[in-house]
């Protein structure tokens, strides 16, 4: 079957998810990082960007928020692009835990890997085998230049979420050392955590998240830049991590629901891929128990839904 649909009708829909969720006041912004307690909640946008480049834009699209956990997924593919799928598979692993973000649980129950870069633990474990080893300045430049190459611009560190979050980062310190302990990191523990907290305070907005996802749907090319950020074969390898742990312990019900890999973070941000057509993103504070935006998740699943762009409905997207 083929779904034929065009960008005004993409847009339509989306503005009339958009209304609607807007009214949505449940869940409540993250607290165990004090900057993010203080965001306006009430900040809300969805952003489009299609495969062709065009892009549509609603709402807070422009506010610059902690990229947060979603950084996990632009450093995961920049270890791709270093290491290749095999080795980050055996140096990393890429199950899900079925355990939240920071689980110390989950690396005491699977020892011998950290799971998958989009945990706590295998993203600071990612952030130690970014090269060059024991370099971290110049790891710190190819972090960002692959998520500016990623978001087609630059994002920018938000210092005072880096402070916050380096204050208070007493559960990362332990999963740093413990996965030292278990030598699955693969760099310094403190400098690899410092990496990880830093690249988690960059700020972007919504729209460079939607870019992000649509150079993954659209096999490594950035629609908007034109350049080619990563090998084809990337793709695939990451759609897939995201699919299967991009909303924590929450990613069966996420994926029963909205048919969407997404990869959520506990700034507000979330971005999905529907392959060969499009990014998504939404933003907005207020966030559920498993520290995912609860308006971000339903108007993403309300567009998809309303679009019949599920992934597993065996339907053949055109836009037209
Ligand atoms: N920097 C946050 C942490 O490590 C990210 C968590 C998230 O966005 O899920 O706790």
């Amino acid at each position: 079957m083929k779904n034929n649909i065009s960008i005004s009708q993409i847009r339509e829909v989306a503005q009339e998810v958009y209304e609607q969720v807007k009214q949505n006041t449940d869940g409540k912004n993250a607290d165990y990082i004090p900057f993010l307690a203080n965001i306006n909640k009430n900040l809300f946008g969805i952003n489009i960007c299609l495969t062709n480049g065009e892009m549509i834009s609603i709402g807070d699209t422009d506010y610059t928020f902690g990229i947060e956990s979603v950084s996990k997924v632009h450093t995961a593919i920049l270890i791709l692009k270093q290491y290749g799928r095999e080795k980050v598979l055996q140096m990393i692993g890429a199950d899900a835990t079925g355990l939240p973000f920071n689980s110390i649980f989950a690396i005491l129950l699977e020892n011998d890997h950290p799971s998958t870069p989009l945990v706590n633990s295998g993203a600071i474990s990612a952030c130690s085998m970014v090269e060059p080893i024991g370099k971290a300045d110049e790891k710190w430049e190819a972090i960002v230049n692959n998520i500016t190459d990623l978001c087609g611009s630059a994002p920018k560190l938000l210092d005072e979420l880096y402070k916050s979050e380096s204050d208070t980062n007493f559960n990362n310190r332990s999963i740093a050392w413990l996965l030292k302990n278990y030598n699955r990191i693969y760099d310094d523990p403190m400098m690899s955590l410092d990496l990880y907290t830093r690249q988690c305070s960059l700020g972007v907005t919504a729209k460079q998240l939607s870019i992000t996802t649509a150079t993954i749907a659209n096999k490594g090319l950035n629609p908007i830049t034109k350049k080619q950020v990563f090998n084809a074969d990337i793709a695939p390898a990451i759609t897939s991590l995201i699919a299967t742990v991009g909303f924590y312990e929450h990613t069966g019900d996420w994926m029963y629901s909205a048919g969407l890999p997404a990869k959520t973070g506990v700034g507000g941000g979330v971005m999905g891929v529907l392959p060969g057509v499009m990014g998504i993103s939404a933003f907005a504070p207020p966030l559920d128990d498993a520290g995912n935006s609860v308006k971000a998740q339903l108007a993403i699943k309300g567009i998809i839904n309303k679009l019949r762009l599920n992934i597993f409905s065996g339907e053949q997207v055109n836009i037209v």
